[in-house]
């Protein structure tokens, strides 16, 4: 068990605190660091899980990325990809809907990709989740080639 940021070995108890508190591998300085920009932007669990899971896939993206209007909650800037996770969509209202598609519509004009990723995919199906955004980051490189 090492930190996923700067691979120190971690005790057992900052492994479980970490797990515990974010569900992801980090030491006790990183999981602090962590759980500021959790509290600043309200960041669901599941972004670092997806965060992380990238970064060992390979994928360099941002949490928390200020768009200018919003903080997202993960961004590949090197396609425009942006990535919001869903908590509440069961709780969907009409208003969120078409609030989200207005923003999807803002982030089409502006170049950029948004997609909505249900929290509990994440939670069971990461790495597919993963192989998926991976998929799609081809495919935009592709279009942006073809450009
Ligand atoms: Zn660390």
């Amino acid at each position: 068990m090492t930190c996923l940021e700067c691979n120190k070995e971690l005790s057992y108890l900052d492994h479980r605190n970490a797990m515990d508190s974010l569900g992801v591998e980090l030491c006790s300085k990183h999981q602090g660091r962590m759980e500021r920009l959790v509290e600043k932007n309200d960041t669901p669990m599941e972004a670092i899980q997806l965060y992380y899971g990238l970064k060992e896939a390979g994928v360099n993206a941002m949490l928390e990325w200020w768009d200018g209007k919003k903080s997202v909650d993960i961004a590949i800037s090197r396609v425009k990809l942006n990535i919001e996770i869903d908590t509440e969509y069961h709780m969907l209202t009409h208003e969120q809907a078409i609030s989200d598609l207005e923003e999807a519509m803002h982030s089409f004009k502006n170049g950029f990709t948004t997609i909505r990723i249900p929290h509990i995919l994440i939670r069971h199906y990461l790495k597919e989740t993963v192989n998926n955004i991976i998929g799609i980051m081809e495919g935009l490189r592709a279009n942006i080639k073809a450009i």
